[in-house]
């Protein structure tokens, strides 16, 4: 068995083997996850469907997988999973535009029910086409990855509209650290919501263990390669909007104040903030996601660097007055 990602083990030890099917917003025994792609025109891609199965996801050797075009049921390739449960055949798009394959067990060998089809989504663009790459949690999805894994998360306000918007002149890219466990879900999410067709990249387990910033900074540089007009970047963390900006484009940093009454994280913060880039945007929400995007405000990370300096302040003081009782502590 592969390593699994070490959140997605403890969550499912936390819950009980029984709510996997929950927990990655499958059906049933396995999990059919379908790689994305962001292809030039000409280019052969490789798809990629993965199965795995059984508690903590065992690979699934031996399986037969159908890619076929969903506009017109043709382009009917099939190939066996592998030792890691993949499945891959090549296809090479002619032209710009976006090709959606379903993916699918042929229903033979199954010992419960087969895994529902999964489509993928080939995103054929031009070297220049202007792309904006898009982080999920705690940037569209307004909670961060644990109640993601349990709940069903609520879209930040106005995201899906400034979205919309920026998807007139951009290619919107789904850039997440999230393994790629979470593809359907991931989808799935971003469908219902109503965002904008794009590819929705996810970390595999060797890019979830590097962690988020590492991961990012290098699927941002194997992007910058084929495509020369990485343009904008939105994310939440410090580590993802300097991902962004090394890479030249419009960063932007969806700001949230953390919880909890501890001075030293938000003064680790209020400096990671403060070591960005002045023309890095440090913004509270997407409305001024909005302003930055189509009315060329500015704001930098200055802003945010004081409010949480001033945080750390009042903490401090109210800890020294006394009255700050430890956390979780009750009298
Ligand atoms: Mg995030």
């Amino acid at each position: 068995m592969k390593r699994l990602p070490v959140l997605l083990a403890f969550s499912l030890a936390a819950a009980g083997c029984g709510a996997q099917p929950q927990l990655l917003g499958t059906e049933g025994k396995y999990l059919l996850t379908a790689r994305d792609v962001l292809a030039l025109p000409g280019e052969e891609v490789s798809l990629v469907a993965r199965l795995q199965g059984g508690d903590f996801l065992q690979d699934q050797p031996g399986y037969v997988m159908r890619f076929e075009r969903l506009e017109d049921r043709s382009a009917v390739r099939a190939a066996q999973t592998d030792e890691e449960g993949k499945a891959v055949v090549t296809w090479t798009p002619d032209v710009p535009g976006d090709t959606e394959f379903e993916v699918g067990p042929a229903p033979a060998g199954f010992e419960d029910a087969p895994p529902e089809p999964q489509t993928l989504l080939v995103a054929c663009r031009a070297a220049d086409e202007p792309i904006a790459v898009v982080d999920l949690d705690k940037t569209l999805v307004a909670s961060g990855f644990q109640a993601v894994l349990l709940g069903d998360p609520k879209p930040m306000p106005h995201s899906t509209r400034m979205v919309e918007q920026l998807s007139r002149e951009h290619t919107i890219v789904y850039l997440t650290h999230r393994p790629e466990y979470f593809g359907p879900k991931s989808k799935a999410w971003l469908r219902r919501q109503g965002y904008p067709r794009g590819p929705v990249l996810l970390s595999t387990a060797t890019g979830f263990l590097k962690g988020s910033g590492a991961y990012k900074t290098q699927a941002l540089a194997e992007l910058g390669e084929r495509f020369t007009h990485l343009r904008v970047g939105i994310g939440d963390k410090p580590s993802d909007a300097m991902a962004y900006h090394d890479n030249g484009m419009t960063s932007i940093l969806v700001f949230h104040m953390p919880a909890g009454e501890d001075p030293e994280p938000l003064a680790k913060l209020a400096e990671e903030i403060g070591n960005l880039a002045e023309t890095v945007h440090v913004v509270t929400d997407w409305q001024e996601v909005g302003k930055v995007l189509f009315e060329g405000a500015s704001f930098p990370p200055e802003r945010i660097r004081k409010r949480l300096a001033d945080k750390v302040v009042e903490l401090e003081a109210r800890a020294a007055a006394g009255d700050g009782e430890e956390p979780g502590e009750q009298p």
